[in-house]
């Protein structure tokens, strides 16, 4: 068996070391632990519904654990839809895919580049690493095994 088979996520493929990506599942360190509040407590169903289907696939493929993630939080409330955040962890290497960053000329900065995946229900995801990202991530034992990477999904709820 391949210790890091290569496995595509949306348009990056990744090299996952699936013994090291199962460790930083629902970790103990990271915010949404064990989290009592009503955006977690529902996100064990509601995942099934705001992920969409070939991405729910593609996440557990990599052996992520769908229902746990790391970090789950609402950017935004109101009466209507409101913007969401959930994190996800796994450990490997990117092998190729959109960059983290794009230049926005309008801005004249580097900022976060999230691939639409869909769009009504709005979807969109962000593939780092954790060295390159402000989010909390989860450190590993075996710096052999890869880079801790990042997967940032952000969508209406
Ligand atoms: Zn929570």
């Amino acid at each position: 068996m391949k210790r890091r088979p290569t496995i595509a996520f949306a348009k990056w493929r990744l090299a996952v070391h699936l013994a090291e990506t199962q460790k930083v599942q629902g970790h103990a360190a990271m915010p949404a632990f064990q989290c009592q509040c009503e955006l977690c407590q529902s996100w064990q169903v509601a995942h099934l519904h705001v992920i969409p289907t070939d991405t729910l696939n593609e996440l557990r493929r990599l052996g992520v654990q769908v229902a746990t993630p790391n970090e789950l939080y609402a950017l935004s409330s109101g009466p209507g839809q409101r913007e969401a955040r959930a994190i996800y962890h796994v450990v490997g290497k990117v092998l190729s895919g959109p960059s983290a960053t794009v230049f926005d000329k309008a801005l004249a900065i580097e900022t976060a580049n999230y691939e639409l995946l869909r769009t009504e229900p709005w979807f969109a995801v962000r593939v780092t690493k954790a060295s390159e990202s402000v989010a909390p991530s989860p450190s590993i034992d075996d710096k052999n095994a890869g880079d801790v990477i990042v997967i940032d999904c952000r969508f209406t709820i």
